[in-house]
Order: C-alpha cells, then sequence, then structure tokens
C-alpha cells in the first residue's frame, strides 16, 4: 500500500489576521508538522495550483469574482466572509480551490486523496459568507462533471450547514448534497441539500455516528456515487468555541473510520477536506483535525507515530 496523496501548501497558514481573530490560521501548518512528525513521508505531499478563472467561472457569477480579485467588494460583503481584504487573501482562497481541484483529481487515481485545507461550503454563486470566498467543493464537483463523472456524492460532516454548497447544486441531481449539522449553529437561515440532518445541541457520540452511519449508508445505495467529497470538519468536538456539540475526539476518529473505511469497501473514490475547526488552543486543535489522517493510513495499514 502506498500513503494516499496529501495537498498543503505553506502559504495555507501565512495570511496575516488582526489579534484576537477567531479564525485559527496557524493550524494548516501546525497539521503539516504534526504529519511529518509522525513520519509521514515528505513526498507524499502535493503542493496544488491556483484555481484558474474558468474553473472559479463554473460555480461564480463574473461580478462576484471581478469584485474579489479588484478588492472592488463591497465592505458589507467583506464582512459578511469575515476576513479583512487583501490580495493575499484571494490567492491563499485560489490556491485552497486549487488543492481541492487537485484532491478530487487524485481520489480518481489513487482511491483515496486528503487536502489539509478546504470545505468553504458557506459560499454561494454570487457571495461569501462565514470565512468562505470561493466554495471549493463546488467548483471541484463541477470540475469533475465536465469530466464525465456524473454522479458526485458531497458528504458535509462539518458542524455547520453546507448552505452554499445545497443552493448551487439545488437543481443539479448528479451532485447529491448531504450535510449534519448542528440545528442551533450558523447558518441561522438554512438552505435545503438534498438531505439534511440536523442534530441537536450537545449531540453525543452515540446519536452522531448513528447518524453519520446510517445517512451514509442509505446515500451511497440510493446514489451509487462514482465519487464522495468529504468534508471531515472537527468543529462537532466538545471542545469546539463554535461548535456546540458534544463529540469526543474518539468520536470524530471513529467517523472518519466510518467514511474512509466504506468508501474503501465500497470502491469508491473518496477526496476528503479537513473543513472547519475552532479552538484557540492550536495544539489541541491538530491533534483533532489529525484524527481524519489517523483514520485515512488506519484504513491502508500504513504505520505512523503520533507524539502527544
Ligand atoms: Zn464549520
Amino acid at each position: 500500500m502506498h500513503w494516499p496523496p496529501l495537498i498543503y501548501h505553506p502559504c495555507y497558514s501565512e495570511l496575516q489576521l488582526p489579534d484576537r481573530h477567531r479564525y485559527p490560521i496557524g493550524k494548516y501548518r501546525a497539521l503539516y508538522q504534526a504529519l511529518l512528525a509522525a513520519g509521514v513521508p515528505v513526498d507524499s505531499f502535493v503542493k496544488p495550483q491556483l484555481a484558474t478563472a474558468t474553473e472559479l467561472a463554473l460555480v461564480h457569477t463574473p461580478a462576484y469574482i471581478q469584485s474579489l480579485i479588484t478588492g472592488d467588494i463591497d465592505p458589507k460583503a467583506m464582512r459578511r466572509i469575515g476576513f479583512p481584504w487583501s490580495d493575499f487573501l484571494v490567492e491563499r482562497s485560489l490556491r485552497s480551490v486549487g488543492g481541492t481541484i487537485q484532491t478530487v483529481q487524485l481520489a480518481l487515481q489513487h482511491g483515496l486523496a486528503l487536502h489539509l485545507s478546504g470545505g468553504y461550503h458557506h459560499a454561494f454563486s454570487g457571495e461569501g459568507s462565514g470565512f468562505c470566498l470561493f466554495n471549493d467543493l463546488a467548483i471541484a464537483a463541477r470540475v469533475l462533471q465536465q469530466q464525465g463523472v456524473d454522479k458526485i456524492l458531497v458528504f458535509d460532516c462539518d458542524v455547520h450547514q453546507g448552505d452554499g454548497t445545497a443552493l448551487i447544486f439545488a437543481d443539479d441531481p448528479s451532485v447529491i448534497s448531504a450535510s449534519l449539522h448542528g440545528e442551533k449553529n450558523f447558518p441561522a437561515r438554512k438552505q435545503q441539500s438534498d438531505w439534511d440532518l440536523a442534530l441537536p445541541n450537545n449531540c453525543a457520540d452515540k446519536a452522531y455516528l448513528t447518524a453519520v452511519q446510517e445517512s451514509l449508508d442509505y446515500l451511497l445505495a440510493l446514489h451509487q456515487p462514482d465519487i464522495v467529497l468529504y468534508d471531515a470538519g472537527v468543529d462537532i468536538h466538545q471542545d469546539d468555541d463554535l461548535g456546540l456539540l458534544a463529540i469526543s475526539t474518539e468520536g470524530v476518529l471513529a467517523r472518519d473510520q466510518l467514511v474512509i473505511n466504506r468508501c474503501r469497501d465500497l470502491k469508491i473514490p473518496l477526496a476528503a477536506v479537513i473543513g472547519g475547526g475552532y479552538q484557540r488552543d492550536l495544539d489541541a486543535l491538530t491533534a483533532v483535525h489529525l484524527q481524519l489522517f489517523i483514520a485515512a493510513f488506519a484504513s491502508r495499514q500504513l504505520p505512523i507515530q503520533i507524539h502527544t
């Protein structure tokens, strides 16, 4: 068994944010370093290209793309996104979209690929929201469609509803949007996915894992997708600053194992992105994001050494 491709670029953590900004921008680098320290070979990492204007236009409106590239965007629209505008912010977002596009390509080739970023599921075609400028999952799905892939499941387990993805594909039966999210969490106004499961506050491992397993089995059997795009957000964790659920680290690992092993057993390519996760303690947050990779390597019996 070989190591699955891991898609990463140093720019992911190089964005300068105001002090006390709630976005844990350092987590991407911390995760990369934790994987290297665990013995993952450095040549497993792939540096992505920037997404192209043509790729962005598969999902986003020309006016919105233009406003972000030039910085002409309405300050109110930028506040909805939650980051101060900068050239570098846009470049970083383009790199991250490029990373998810590359992740789906490598998943088709290798059966499994994981992106150390991605999951910008609140971005709509004409506006951004909730730390999301461009919807990488939606753009990657559209790129796949153009290549003739006809059934795509976006299985979104971030604690926040994948509202952008839901609306973008509302009238497209070839992309199935599925979201398991906190009922009382952002966004206040939910969109309708093809499959929504709203979880109550303080939902714990047992109920959560049952929900994940039943949803996944149902969706895989019903739609028989050619690929699964998995948003492995860890803001479901009990220590998350924004999550409101009560999932343990073992629960996160069990969820990720369930998704990865199910797709492996059914021979469905799986492209995973790390999604959301908001803890001020970067080491604690990294340990939770690491679970996805532990699950991925275990599914292929690849040895790693986690130092805690
Ligand atoms: Zn989230």
